[in-house]
């Protein structure tokens, strides 16, 4: 038996790479192995969603998981790992905007993961350099 696919582009039948056992999934995979212009622009669209939440992870990391010397503050490793995984969970809701921006206080540092006007996505440390003497 032939399995078949349509383009939900552009209508066209596409052979699917295998059989996925329904209608629906074998609908996608035409779609996806298609070639008109509505499914190039959405596998690149796709692309760069992918590769967005890829450079968010590693900035989350690159900020939280390792201190340097131009972190003013250092986070209590716990405290790190907790911020990370929250903020981590927030990269595809902010990505594909459920969510406009996530703060995270962890106390002397505070994290942001927003998205800018351009459509970046935007990961920011704020390490606290209030110097405060109680006597
Ligand atoms: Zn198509």
């Amino acid at each position: 038996m032939n399995t078949i696919g349509i383009c939900e582009y552009c209508g066209q039948v596409v052979t699917p790479d295998r059989d996925y056992g329904s209608e629906e999934e074998n609908n996608k995979n035409a779609a996806y192995r298609c070639n008109c212009g509505p499914s190039r622009e959405a596998k690149l669209a796709q692309q760069k969603r992918q590769r967005q939440i890829d450079q968010a992870i590693e900035a989350i990391s690159n900020l939280f998981e390792s201190e340097t010397e131009e972190n003013l503050y250092a986070i209590e490793p716990d405290s790190a790992e907790v911020a990370v995984s929250l903020l981590k969970a927030a990269v595809i809701p902010v990505i594909d905007r459920h969510l406009f921006r996530v703060s995270i206080d962890i106390g002397g540092v505070k994290a942001v993961i927003s998205r800018s006007g351009k459509n970046k996505i935007v990961v920011e440390r704020s390490d606290a350099t209030k110097r405060k003497l109680e006597v």
